[in-house]
Parts: C-alpha cells; sequence; structure tokens
C-alpha cells in the first residue's frame, strides 16, 4: 500500500518528453512510481483531467520578508513553486541593526516595490546576524521549501552603518568584515551571494543602492570568501555601460572562487 497515490493525471515528467497518462505513487517522502498503473494507497488524488509535473524551483524571487510571516507563500505555491529562492538583486533584511531595519524596508520597497507598510507590519525582526535570520525562517512550518542568499546591500550597510547608506566606498576593513560575515552564512547555509549595480535599482528616497558603490576588489574578496566556505552562486545585475569590465571582475571572481558567478 502506498502513502499516497496521484491517479489518472496527464503526467509531464520534466525529461522533455511528451506527457503522458498515468499514475504517481509516494511512500513517505520519495516517489516511488510514475506512470502505468499504480496499486492501492492510503490517500487516493484524483487527478483526472489535470497536470502532473514537478514542483518548479523560482530561483528569483523577493520573499525576504514575506518568508518570515507566512508559510503559505502565496501566489508561488498556488503556482507549483515548491521551492523559492530569496535575497535576490541585493535586498534582503539580514544582517541587521536595530537603527537599519527603516533603512532596509526603504530599501527593499524602492527596488521590488513591495509596500513599505505590509513590511513594517509583518517583520518581526528576532534576528541580528543572517545565521539568525535563518534560525527565524526554520522556526515556521512550511508549504514549500526556501532558500536564502546574502544580498550586498544590508551586508554592506551592516559592515558600515551609515557610511553604506551615505554612498561611500568601503575600506579594506570593511571589505574584511563582508567577505567573513558572507563565509560564516554560506557555512549556516545561504545558498548564495546577490548584488546589484544598475541604475534602475534606487532607494525610497531616489538613491542608488549601496551595493552600487562597491568596487571590483569588494566584489572580488566577497567572491574570495564564497570559495573558502565551499557553496554558493554569485549573483548580479548591471548597467553593462562598459561591459568588458564588468565581466573581468565576474570572470576573476569565478576563478578565484571556483564558484558559479554570473
Ligand atoms: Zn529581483
Amino acid at each position: 500500500m502506498h502513502d499516497i497515490v496521484i491517479r489518472g493525471g496527464k503526467i509531464v515528467d520534466g525529461t522533455g518528453a511528451p506527457a503522458f497518462e498515468g499514475d504517481v505513487a509516494i511512500e513517505g517522502d520519495k516517489i516511488v512510481q510514475v506512470g502505468g498503473k499504480a496499486g492501492p494507497g492510503k490517500r487516493e488524488v484524483n487527478a483526472d483531467g489535470r497536470l502532473v509535473t514537478p514542483g518548479w524551483v523560482d530561483v528569483h524571487t523577493h520573499y525576504d520578508g514575506q518568508a518570515t510571516w507566512d508559510p503559505v507563500l502565496a501566489p508561488s505555491s498556488w503556482h507549483g513553486a515548491t521551492t523559492i529562492v530569496f535575497g535576490n538583486c541585493g535586498v534582503g533584511f539580514a544582517p541587521v541593526r536595530s537603527e537599519h531595519q527603516v533603512a532596509l524596508i526603504e530599501m527593499m520597497e524602492g527596488v521590488e516595490d513591495i509596500p513599505g507598510i505590509t513590511l513594517t507590519e509583518g517583520l518581526k525582526w528576532d534576528w541580528e546576524s543572517f545565521p539568525e535570520y535563518l534560525d527565524a525562517l526554520a522556526r515556521l512550518p512550511r508549504t514549500i521549501d526556501v532558500a536564502a542568499q546574502v544580498a550586498h546591500h544590508p551586508l554592506r550597510v551592516y559592515a558600515m552603518g551609515d557610511r553604506a547608506i551615505n554612498r561611500e566606498f568601503a575600506t579594506a576593513e570593511d571589505i574584511e568584515l563582508m567577505a567573513k560575515l558572507t563565509e560564516e552564512a554560506l557555512k549556516a547555509g545561504a545558498v548564495g551571494f546577490t548584488t546589484s549595480r544598475t541604475d534602475q535599482h534606487k532607494t525610497l528616497a531616489g538613491d542608488l543602492v549601496p551595493g552600487r558603490y562597491a568596487e571590483h576588489e569588494e566584489l572580488i574578496a566577497i567572491g574570495r570568501a564564497m570559495g573558502r566556505a565551499g557553496r554558493g552562486t554569485f549573483g548580479f545585475l548591471s548597467d553593462f555601460d562598459d561591459e568588458a569590465a564588468e565581466w573581468k571582475w565576474v570572470r576573476q571572481v569565478a576563478k578565484e572562487s571556483g564558484r558559479p558567478a554570473g
């Protein structure tokens, strides 16, 4: 007896093969049969006239806030996403000191158009470090899986304080701290690092985001930290005003870290 049998749906198995009719059987947390006629299940789901597909992994979302208070994560979960990745575009909410919580909300509101009032009401801020943020995420029951990336703007504000908000360049000590915190976050479970270098991304007040003022050495140092952690992807956005120069440092990040970058 299977635990769950999904019966009679049109299966799209994710291999590129044409859809086919059949059952899907599940035991525990494993899919044990795809297609054909499955034996009885303790729970049977009638999928007649419906598509049965693998879950989608949505690698670019901005649920950094919502994931801390909403176990359902609609509308992504309604539409078949079974894993969402956030911390994209360099915006997020960890690490953070209490005096910069509002600045991070205004950055998210400016860049991603998520209403600040929703974030202000919803965020409990029961974390400061990135590992503590992951702990806060882990405390909530989940309908779908979540994965968090280290976002450059909050990281920069944490390491540099108001100097990051005032759009200053980072010192060698700032860069060292950002690299150390990135390594720590990856080792705690972050799946990547992202930054934004586009002029399209502005805070609520209309200023360019802090990461826009990162020099190549800062990004390369963060890349090296990813190499030390041995995990994670490096993501960035750019206007590519000087395309050759942009790819030059990205290639260096990929080479020195051994991590995928792009
Ligand atoms: Zn984005």
